[in-house]
């Protein structure tokens, strides 16, 4: 891969400002999904590197906490400038690693570095209480202070925001961190821990493990006593168990899960702006986001005309390897996501679906599908269950706004939910009704920095972005000042 500053393409974990492997000198392979190329190979470290990341962070913790906001901020805005810099190899080594075309990996590294930024400015408004007292010789104080210690996990398909949403509040409220990136997309990680040191990180703030058994790390992170809080980016049956293993020591936990999307089309929707929309939910990351569009309904009485229009821009789609101009779809992530699109479609079609655009592998290479749309889809089917992660457009048709409430809720999950109408009235019953953390109305793109991001029910625990994200990682400390 050729960088601009061949330094970001680090191939070992970062322990205390160190570049660090195994003492068995193990490693592991990155593969580019577009032509399953080794791009390189990885320390593949254990539960040894990252009970030492964790001393390194606990040890780093006692100094870090104790600088002034002011002071963490300014290191912190100081690599927010370094990552923004570095932006072109940033997303280069992202769509090398990962697969999504370039112009969408540059949106990513610029919705990661606004987290460094953005909290970077919160660092400075973490602010406690006085609150009026019921005795008059005594005073109430409530004041925030940074947890301690956060390990943290995250996944493939947003390999430097997902990391960057964790870190940043995290390091702004005075904590250290340790975090494992995914298996498949340490690289990207590894340049954000390089950039972390030029920009002047204290020794052990910032610790990354690289590793292929992430059951191991995980075990470290989630039991031992010197991690006060844990923060999971991935899928509920992996966060459920991390959760599970939080337990035996009580730590503070975040949950970032999965999640299936309900994305509704009324009859009275603005065209333009539901296909603009469906189509960017749907098919950004080759749809491999946790709030993709995973079923969409439409309204009976538009539904022949939106859907002639949605699979004329379906098919439009530009499929190819992500670093070529123009390309639209990148790569799924490996063989595993292709099966689970194929044993989806299976089911679907034996439950009478009918598949109306794509419906197969794309000739760009192993690992591409075509855009694709399956129609007739009921809840019987097992896409209306499980995360699609794929390019394809699970289509279903309603009549009521009762039926699309009670279909969209109708899951264990509740992440987020779009849907596109002109009429207010409806807009606010519908967003009202919606148990999701997030609600899309007339819009398919909703993550902010500035806007919180989270789940209920089985998508999660907590928030990040925003106001609320630096809460998940302070204690509120209640000081009663008494004999006035
Ligand atoms: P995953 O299998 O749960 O993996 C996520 C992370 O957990 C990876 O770093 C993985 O390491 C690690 N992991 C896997 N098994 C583990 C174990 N037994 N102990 C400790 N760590 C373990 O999820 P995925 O399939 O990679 O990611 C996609 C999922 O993430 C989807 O469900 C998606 O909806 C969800 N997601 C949610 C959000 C959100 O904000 N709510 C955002 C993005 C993605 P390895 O890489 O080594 O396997």
């Amino acid at each position: 891969m050729q960088l601009l500053n061949q330094q970001l393409l680090q191939t070992q974990s970062f322990i205390n400002n160190q570049w660090v492997g195994p003492a068995n000198r193990a490693t592991f392979d990155v593969i580019n999904p577009a032509d399953q190329r080794v791009i390189t190979s990885i320390a593949d470290c254990g539960a040894v590197e990252t009970e030492q990341a964790v001393k390194a962070a606990s040890a780093a913790f006692k100094s870090w906490s104790k600088k002034t906001a002011k002071e963490r901020s300014a290191v912190m805005k100081k690599w927010f400038n370094l990552v923004s810099d570095n932006m072109d190899d940033l997303a280069m080594i992202m769509t090398t690693e990962q697969g999504k075309p370039l112009a969408e990996a540059k949106g990513e590294i610029i919705y990661g570095a606004s987290f460094i930024e953005w909290f970077a400015e919160e660092a400075r408004r973490i602010y406690g209480d006085v609150i009026p007292t019921p005795l008059n010789d005594r005073r109430i104080i409530a004041t925030k202070q940074p947890i301690g210690v956060v390990a943290a996990i995250t996944p493939w398909n947003f390999p430097v925001s997902m990391i960057t949403r964790k870190i940043s509040p995290a390091i702004a409220a005075g904590c250290t961190v340790v975090i494992k990136p995914a298996a498949q997309t340490p690289l990207s990680a590894l340049a954000l821990a390089y950039l972390s040191k030029e920009a002047g990180f204290p020794d052990g703030v910032i610790n990354i493990i690289t590793s292929s058994r992430a059951a191991e790390v995980g075990k470290v992170m989630t039991e031992h006593p010197l991690v006060q809080k844990f923060s999971f980016t991935g899928s509920t049956k992996v966060g459920k168990m991390l959760m599970q293993q939080c337990a035996s020591t009580v730590k503070k936990v975040s949950l970032e899960l999965g999640g299936n999307a309900p994305l509704i089309v009324f009859d009275d929707a603005n065209i333009d702006l539901a296909i603009k929309g469906t189509l960017a939910s749907k098919y950004r990351n080759a749809g491999q986001t946790c709030v993709c569009a995973n079923r969409i309904y439409v309204q009976e009485n538009i539904y022949d005309s939106f859907m002639e229009r949605y699979k004329k821009a379906v098919t439009a789609l530009n499929v190819g390897e992500g670093t070529k101009p123009n390309v639209e779809i990148g790569p799924l992530i490996d063989e595993n996501a292709i099966e689970k699109i194929n044993r989806l479609m299976n089911d679907a079609l034996e439950r009478g679906a009918t598949i109306t655009a794509g419906g197969n592998k794309h000739e760009a290479g192993k690992l591409f599908y075509q855009p694709s749309i399956i129609e007739g889809c009921n809840s019987e089917m097992a896409v209306s269950r499980e995360e699609i992660f794929g390019p394809v457009s699970a289509i279903y048709k309603f009549r009521t706004d009762e039926e699309a409430i009670q279909m969209a809720n109708n899951t264990e999950y509740g992440l987020a939910a779009y849907f596109f109408t002109q009429n207010i009235g409806r807009a606010i019953r519908v967003a009202e009704a919606l148990d999701y953390g997030i609600v899309g109305v007339n819009e398919g793109v909703v993550s902010h920095t500035e806007a919180p991001f989270g789940g209920m029910k089985e998508s999660g625990i907590g928030r990040e972005g925003s106001k609320y994200g630096i809460e998940e990682y302070v204690e509120v400390k209640y000081v009663c000042i008494g004999g006035l």
